[in-house]
């Protein structure tokens, strides 16, 4: 790869592969490689907010010299060169030990969001970091995987709040050429551009691609100078728009998508849908096999019979429904092409739970598969009751839809400095552990680490969260002048010796961000008492059109404000990827209280608890298969009822007087608190192996892929659907 510098030299030969490391997210995951460019200089790596494209297009020729020709540097240069190239080269596996004859069933994996980096804005919440997390298990795991998705232009909003504690919105508009991203090239040396096949007006697509370790991702740019100004706007933010805008988003991701794939060349012999907003795909290539001389009927079967859908949605009204009057208006060319006609086109996505309903996207995409999934036991219990309607005549239990739990990329969320420190007491069994890190044996060894030293590390890890949030602050100081009381409320007084409860997430109604605030007197209580003192960090951002997340935002940075409680309120601004790496390697307990059963899984208390912070959730999605009685603490009901929120409300402040304040304040004379370090222990090792993506994808493959093969080895004539 070559970095573009418009004032500089090229980067010299003997480091040239600095440009290799950049373009490629294995870095991301490698904290060795990054400190290869933060060690260039630090301000720089700063600067370009962990970018390596960028800083190193902007940094001057000398700095590079400087580490040219420093030998410890070159050392460590080399050696993580050699690591990357061994790592790419890499065939042997899981995955190919596993499968060995199964080199060619590669799975084309289509999401409209991927959250892999802060330095690409391609995320809004959860469903982008399960799906960038499963692109990099894939990597790491060999599991041969091309994924698809949007370059959004101007990625999903930033939030400022105003004085008041109003959510202020705006986009940024993202430099591509110092993203790492690079143009996918057309034979003529131009970007490739391709239109979106059937659909009328034309819509053009460029293409770009990112590299996940070993999983190529390409993505899809409406904002060329090819299409009207409408059509540039497709896909510039993260669901925004209304329903025309989504369902021409939708066409192009997955009708677009999958003529990408064909334009590259690239093979692929199965789909996994990640939500139904890409189902799309899947007429594609039913049309396509129409196109080869099949009926509708047989296409529809071959393509079921190789494709995935992972459903993250707890409500038939969360899934897309369109009007059949827009159907009509973009897929009416297509309906011949598909070897059908409107009314069957209309059948596919029909919910038949809602008879007089547009065209489901979910429906849609429980037709077009034959293997599907909800991401938690509990949230499949929830999806057989919402969608056993399409198979009336299963009884329940025989309703085709699994699960699998979600998981999260051990890599990416462990901090570095605890991975060390877990190092010291797995390597000696098992000095190649972080390849078998989803086998809970090893986890045990966590028992072996000295209380003062995890409670040391996780004291650093604590301050280093305040001085961002203060750091942060610092520099938008100049530039918005809020009043001082405002500081207080953005965290400046934050104290890292009181037991801090972090609550960072969406802020969609269902999520109760401001649950605990039931009884405003109680928790003025409970924090300001001055000898057991609490504080509270929240962070997340409002969806732009939603007014009751952002009143519910509100009304917590009013309480942030209120003197009443002494300055022990936070609300960090723009949440993003960044600002949870911290919050989830520094606070001291994890609050989770959704309205059950909304939480189709909830990943963030993952994160948090591989780096031994204490999860205290409601009892919803993924915490129903976590909780162990001693890795964190469950509350409230699991059925809804006019008395849910006070009664829950009421439950977390038991818990907190009567066991979490007392634990965390119980330290001997050795000023540890020992029983506290211990259930950071019990939750470290009963929860990174079990809910890390290793596990996940390995449980997709064994799950998934034997039916796959057998689907498509055979020409589909023994298919088990
Ligand atoms: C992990 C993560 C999420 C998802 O967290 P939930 O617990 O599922 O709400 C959202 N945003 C960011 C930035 C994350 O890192």
């Amino acid at each position: 790869m070559q970095i573009h510098r418009p004032e500089g030299e090229p980067i010299p030969e003997r480091i040239h592969g600095l440009a290799d490391l950049a373009y490629n997210l294995w870095w991301s995951w490698h904290p060795e490689v990054r400190i290869l460019f933060k060690q260039i200089n630090p301000h720089a790596w700063r600067e370009s907010i962990h970018n390596p494209v960028k800083m190193l297009q902007d940094i001057p020729d000398s700095f590079f010299r400087k580490v040219a020709s420093n030998p410890e540097y070159l050392r460590r240069y080399d050696i993580s060169m050699d690591r990357f190239s061994r790592y790419m080269k890499n065939r042997n596996g899981w995955f190919s030990e596993k499968y060995p004859s199964s080199r060619a069933l590669t799975i084309a994996y289509f999401s409209a969001e991927y959250g892999l980096h802060h330095s690409l804005p391609f995320y809004a919440g959860g469903l982008g970091f399960l799906a960038g997390d499963h692109l990099k298990e894939c990597s790491d795991l060999g599991v041969p995987m091309v994924a698809v998705g949007f370059m959004y232009s101007q990625g999903y909003l930033h939030q400022r709040i105003l004085p008041d504690g109003w959510q202020d919105n705006f986009w940024e508009n993202l430099d591509r050429d110092a993203a790492p991203v690079s143009r996918v090239m057309a034979p003529s040396g131009e970007q490739l551009v391709i239109e979106v096949p059937h659909i009328t007006p034309p819509i053009y697509v460029a293409v770009w691609r990112a590299d996940i370790g070993k999983v190529p991702l390409f993505l899809l740019d409406t904002d060329i100078p090819e299409n009207s100004q409408a059509n540039r706007a497709i896909a510039s933010r993260l669901y925004t728009g209304d329903s025309e805008q989504r369902l021409v988003q939708e066409i192009v991701l997955g009708i677009g998508g999958r003529k990408v794939l064909s334009e590259l060349g690239v093979d692929f012999s199965a789909v996994h849908l990640n939500e139904g907003h890409s189902a799309f795909a899947l007429l594609e290539r039913i049309r396509e096999l129409v196109e080869d001389g099949l009926s509708f009927s047989d296409a529809l079967y071959r393509v079921r019979g190789t494709s995935i859908f992972t459903t993250h949605t707890p409500l038939a009204a969360g899934n897309d429904i369109f009007p059949l009057s827009l159907i009509d208006k973009y897929f009416s060319s297509y309906y011949p092409a598909l070897g059908t006609d409107r009314l069957e086109f209309f059948e596919l996505g029909r919910n038949p739970t809602d008879p007089p309903g547009g065209f489901n996207m979910a429906a849609c995409a429980f037709k077009l598969t034959a293997f599907h999934n909800a991401v938690s036991r509990r949230h499949c219990g929830v999806t057989r009751q919402l969608w056993r309607q399409l198979w009336p005549d299963l009884p329940e239990k025989k309703t085709p839809i699994d699960y699998i739990t979600n998981g999260v990329h051990i890599p990416t969320w462990l901090n570095p400095r605890m991975e060390r420190l877990l190092s010291t007491a797995i390597s000696p069994v098992c000095p190649h552990w972080q390849y078998e890190h989803d086998n809970p044996e090893l986890w045990e060894l966590v028992d072996e680490i000295p209380d003062k030293e995890l409670w040391a590390l996780h004291l650093w890890l604590k301050a280093k969260l305040f001085n961002r949030i203060r750091e942060r602050k610092r520099q938008r100081w100049a530039s918005l002048l809020k009043e001082p009381i405002n500081l207080v409320a953005d965290g400046l007084m934050l104290n890292p010796s009181v037991l801090t409860i972090g609550f960072a997430r969406r802020f969609s109604a269902y999520k109760r961000a401001d649950l605990i605030f039931h009884d405003t007197d109680r928790l003025k209580r409970i924090v300001t008492n001055r000898w057991l003192p609490v504080q509270i960090v929240f962070a997340g951002k409002a969806h732009p059109n939603d007014t009751e997340g952002k009143e519910i935002l509100r009304r917590i940075y009013r309480h942030a404000l209120d003197p009443g409680f002494g300055g022990r309120i936070a609300f960090v601004e723009d949440y993003g990827e960044q600002t949870a790496q911290y919050l989830v390697h520094g606070v001291d307990v994890w609050l989770n209280n959704p309205l059950p059963p909304m939480e189709a899984c909830g990943t963030s208390g993952m994160k948090a608890a591989l780096n031994g912070v204490l999860n205290c959730s409601i009892r919803d999605g993924w915490w129903l298969e976590a909780y162990n009685g001693k890795n964190g603490w469950a509350f409230g009901g699991e059925s809804w009822s006019p008395e849910r929120n006070a009664q829950d409300a009421a439950e977390l402040y038991y818990l907190l007087e009567k066991e979490i304040i007392p634990l965390y304040y119980s330290a001997s004379l050795d000023s540890i608190p020992h029983g506290w370090v211990q259930m950071m222990k019990e939750s470290i090792k009963s929860i990174a192996p079990v809910f890390s993506s290793r596990r996940m994808v390995k449980e997709y493959v064994d799950r998934y892929y034997p039916s796959l093969l057998t689907c498509a080895e055979t020409g589909f004539s023994v298919c088990p659907i």
